[in-house]
């Protein structure tokens, strides 16, 4: 018998199913039902596919082919743990994928909207000095399957505390740097947003990056529909360069002209992430000339207070500093809001609870 190096159904689009199907000599058809079955219903194991009441060549076709050892996994991710935050809004789990590796996602309830926060790395090459995910180093890409399957899993999750509840609003702004792997989080994102699966539209989807210029332009020449976060953090290239590494290789000014670009090529509103660190970036003059970097743009600034990590020794920004600063954006024209910061007790910064668990177990 010859050996097939499997992959999974969670990584293929609708037309890539009905293309596996019709080489197998299956009528493209059946992929509708399949898709929906997994997708929109979310069952993710054989046994469950098997017991769905699908037609004999479709039902065939999944018992020779979809399992482990067979040609077509599936990605049903192991929980390894599950934090609750003490409000009960926020839960994050830590997931066990295929190969072992752990990674994060996280369900946020507030204010009636359910938020999922996806990884899409493991690690992240980007090396942000105040970020947990930053600080453990790359470790690899994650696969479209297993960047949708946190969805179903966050899903599954929500069903069983409400069954009334969906998921409305994603954001990638877990572990890893999704313009880094920019064709498997387009591939995931097509998919999760297919209106016939798991339908959340593409308005309700942000992309979170640290700044890769040519995937930024890459996403305005090919008008994908998500919205656009850019982690900013500074607004001077020393300034900036301290915190995020990455701005050696796409320099500030490059980046705001590619923000510039991308305002202006696909009309959108761009979202400036920005985590306030106490006598680093939290200064009215580093605000001022925050405001005349944006100047003229369709911009929203976002301050997020510093979460602590072990491997960086910057403070969170003092109330006064942080009003101030919001102010100053405001004044200039810029909406610009505080994130919660949301359950704080479940480790809830990115790549945290992953970097909590490897201190109890070495501990
Ligand atoms: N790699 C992407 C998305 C993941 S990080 C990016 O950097 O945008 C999501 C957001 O969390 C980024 O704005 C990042 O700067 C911020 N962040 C990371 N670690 C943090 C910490 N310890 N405290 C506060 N914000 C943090
Ligand atoms: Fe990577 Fe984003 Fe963390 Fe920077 S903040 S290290 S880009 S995950």
């Amino acid at each position: 018998m010859t050996t097939h190096p499997s992959i999974s159904l969670h990584d293929l689009d609708l037309a890539g199913l009905r293309e596996q199907l019709s080489a197998d000599g299956i009528n493209p058809h059946h992929a509708a039902a399949l898709w929906r079955v997994l997708h929109r219903d979310g069952v993710a194991t054989r046994e469950g596919l098997l017991a769905t009441g699908f037609l004999p060549p479709l039902h065939r076709w999944i018992e020779e082919n979809v399992g482990e050892g067979l040609r077509f996994t599936l990605d049903l991710p192991e929980l390894v743990e599950e934090i609750p935050s003490r409000d009960g809004l926020t839960h994050k789990f830590l997931l066990r994928l295929n190969d072992g590796q752990t990674i994060e996602t996280v369900l946020m309830g507030y204010e009636g909207r359910h938020t999922v926060c996806l990884s899409t790395q493991a690690g992240c090459a980007m090396g942000c000095v105040f970020c947990a995910t930053g600080q453990m180093g790359f470790v690899r890409h994650l696969r479209p399957g297993e960047i949708v399957a946190q969805v179903h899993h966050a899903r599954r999750v929500l069903r069983a505390l409400d069954p009334t509840k969906r998921v409305r609003n994603l954001v990638l702004m877990g572990m890893g740097e999704p313009l880094h792997n920019y064709d498997s989080v387009m591939q995931a994102l097509g998919i999760i947003s297919d209106t016939r699966g798991i339908a959340i539209g593409p308005a309700r989807i942000a992309i979170s990056t640290v700044g890769v210029v040519p995937a930024i332009r890459r996403l305005a020449e090919e008008g994908r529909p998500y919205r656009l976060a850019v982690s900013l953090h500074g607004s001077s290239e020393e300034e900036r360069a301290a915190l995020v590494p990455a701005a050696k290789r796409w320099s500030l000014a490059e980046l705001i002209a590619a923000c510039r670009d991308y305002g202006r090529d696909t009309g959108k509103r761009i979202f400036f992430e920005w985590t306030l660190i106490e006598g680093k970036n939290d200064s009215p003059e580093t605000a001022v000339r925050l405001a005349t970097l944006l100047e003229g743009m369709d911009a929203h600034v976002n301050l997020i207070p510093l979460n602590p990590t072990q491997g960086f020794e910057g403070i969170e920004s003092g109330t006064a500093a942080a009003r101030r600063f919001q102010s100053i954006l405001r004044e200039a024209g810029f909406p610009c809001t505080f994130r919660q910061r949301r359950g704080i007790d479940v480790d809830a910064g990115c790549g945290m609870l992953k970097a909590a668990r490897e201190r109890r177990v070495v501990n």
